[in-house]
């Protein structure tokens, strides 16, 4: 690995940018640049003074990416040195202490900016850990990081993941490569894990995150705790998370669908750990691989009807500027959801889509629903879990709603 000397660049920036920093904002963008002392490098240290030449806030820099600098640190200075890095792994992973008692060994170990560590994620499948880089300004300081990720967090292997964004800027002589094996043996195959004692399998190369949406575990406990004797649609189930959650709880059947094939296979070789018997015809489990808003479309011509209906689209909204045309999805999946649930039954919708805003979001499913001629309850508007903690605006990206649809008022 190319051994550099990292430079450190004193960055101006306006006073309202300075206070927000120091109220716990994490991030410069390019434009919010007014001048830099010399020209940087990905992972250069960052540093900002306050207009007394105070110390205010310190960073990893990034003249790559769309967020100049990445704040780790504000108040008092600090060397960002192996022990800086391992107090921060241990402090999150102690806020997750609580999830292994309750039967989960696959879930989110750091959440980037919202434990401290800026733009860089940690997933852990059983004994796997998934380190995530959403900026190269992480490469010369993954070796402060990786040894604690055995020694302290017990993860062996450790294998990285480049974000999209990394991959296409990535430089010639960069160190790291999208799936490289940070420590430990290579992955033989997707890897085991349990979430509220139920088991799984993440792919944690070939799919889509890390390889399981942590993130809706809570969600698909909800639904499993009010599933028996139902029948459930999944729609958008990738590899079937809300499916073994409804028949965990009892569910009379459950009818995936997905537009990707290798998603609903990986989601019947997670039925098949859980509930093998469901996998033979007539057993109540089928799916349908299509686009769901024409799936949901030929329900409707054939008047199926279910008790749960469940929508966890991917993000319609990735910039501001998609954020009209993704409620407007939001409404027309809400409205088809709403016309598929049986009077009495319950809906379930959510957004990943971070631009789109919480209220707005909600705003959408009621449009939805009431177009589609019903009335509704609000049972339980639900956020992030425990391991996807948010601690900044901008890091709440996950909304969900639980209504009781009934018929027309
Ligand atoms: N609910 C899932 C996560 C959903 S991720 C879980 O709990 O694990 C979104 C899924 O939507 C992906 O599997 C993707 O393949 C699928 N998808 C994307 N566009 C789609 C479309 N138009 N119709 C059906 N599925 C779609």
């Amino acid at each position: 690995m190319e051994i550099r000397e990292l430079k450190t660049i004193k960055i101006k920036i306006s006073k309202s940018l300075q206070t927000k920093i120091r109220k716990g904002h994490p991030w410069v963008h390019f434009y919010q640049v007014k001048n830099i002392s010399v020209k940087g490098r990905p992972g250069d240290y960052g540093v900002i003074y306050d207009p007394d030449n105070q110390f205010l806030a310190l960073g990893l820099y990034d003249p790559l990416s769309d967020i100049r600098l990445r704040i780790l640190q504000t108040g008092e200075p600090a060397e960002l040195d192996a022990e800086f890095f391992r107090a921060r792994l241990n402090q999150a992973a102690a806020i997750r202490q609580s999830l292994e008692s309750q039967g989960t060994t696959g879930y989110r170990i750091v959440n980037g900016e919202n434990d401290r560590l800026p733009g860089l994620t940690l997933d852990r499948y059983q004994n796997v850990g998934v380190l995530k880089l959403y900026t190269q300004a992480w490469f010369p300081h993954l070796d402060k990081i990786v040894p604690w990720i055995e020694r302290d967090l017990k993860l062996d292997p450790c294998v990285l993941l480049l974000s999209r964004h990394v991959e296409r800027t990535l430089l010639k002589n960069a160190p790291y490569r999208n799936q490289t094996v940070l420590q430990g043996p290579e992955l033989d195959g997707p890897v085991g894990f349990l979430e509220n004692g139920l088991r799984f399998e993440a792919d944690v190369l070939q799919g889509q995150k890390t390889g399981f949406f942590l993130d809706q575990r809570e969600n698909r406990q909800r639904v499993r705790e009010m599933a028996a004797g139902k029948s459930v649609l999944n729609a958008f189930s990738y590899t079937g998370g809300f499916t073994i959650g409804a028949f965990a709880g009892g569910a009379r059947s459950v009818l995936e669908i997905d537009s990707n094939g290798w998603a609903l296979k990986a989601a019947r070789e997670n039925l098949k750990l859980n509930f093998p018997e469901r996998l033979t015809e007539g057993n109540g489990f089928e799916q349908i691989q299509g686009d769901a808003f024409k799936a949901l479309a030929q329900l409707e011509q054939e008047k199926t009807f279910f008790d749960i209906v469940i929508l966890d689209p991917p993000a319609f909204a990735k910039n501001k500027k998609h954020i009209q045309n993704s409620l407007m999805a939001y409404t027309r999946l809400a409205r088809a959801g709403a016309k598929r649930t049986r009077d009495g039954g319950i809906l379930f919708a959510a957004s990943c889509s971070a631009p789109v805003k919480a209220n707005d979001f909600f705003r959408a499913v009621h449009l939805g629903i009431t177009s589609a001629g019903k009335t509704y309850e609000v049972m339980e508007r639900t956020g992030h879990a425990l391991d996807h903690p948010v601690a900044f605006p901008e890091g709440a990206y996950l909304k969900g709603i639980f209504c009781k649809i009934n018929g027309p008022g």
